[in-house]
């Protein structure tokens, strides 16, 4: 007997913050060989990338890469929390702060060179990774992230609402 369509889709977001957004690349190049699959299942309804900017709203997962390097980024990453069931955090950058996060460990001499940047960018103090400004349900590390684990995050994902 045929199986009935499924209707239900993963509704996800990708959302990239300060860094150099080579996972976007990865996951971008991960859909020559998995879109007609994934496509079936998820629906990636916030993604600059992909689609033409939304107006952000309800999701099951936020994939999210790069750290926060501002206080408007720690509002914006905590309004994608804030809409999102599970948060992903992606790539080195994201789950740890670094590379993004170099000028952390600057010396106080670099560290003034670089104030006026910091002011005329409106940056924080301090580079973060995702986990010191929102609750991370998993993560996937690399630099850029490791295609491997991103798979089976998405699969987890699936798993968790239902739809693999
Ligand atoms: S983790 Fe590496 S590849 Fe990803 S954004 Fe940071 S620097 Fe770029």
């Amino acid at each position: 007997m045929n199986q009935p369509a499924k209707t239900k889709k993963l509704v996800v977001g990708w959302f990239s913050f300060s860094c150099c957004e080579d996972s976007t690349i990865m996951m971008t190049e991960l859909l020559n060989d998995y879109y007609d699959e994934w496509s079936k299942v998820i629906e990636f309804r916030y993604a600059k990338i992909l689609r033409q900017d939304k107006p952000l709203g309800p999701m099951d997962v936020a994939f999210v890469e790069g750290a926060i390097a501002s206080p408007k980024q720690e509002k914006d990453v905590k309004k994608i929390r804030g809409f999102a069931k599970k948060v992903v955090a992606i790539g080195s950058c994201a789950v740890t702060g670094m590379p993004s996060g170099n000028r952390n460990s600057f010396d106080e001499k670099t560290k003034q060179e670089i104030k006026f940047l910091i002011e005329r960018f409106n940056l924080g103090e301090k580079v973060k990774k995702l986990e010191e400004v929102i609750t991370v349900d998993a993560k996937v590390p690399g630099c850029p992230m490791n295609t491997d684990l991103f798979l089976v995050a998405v699969t987890s994902m699936l798993k968790e609402f239902h739809l693999a």
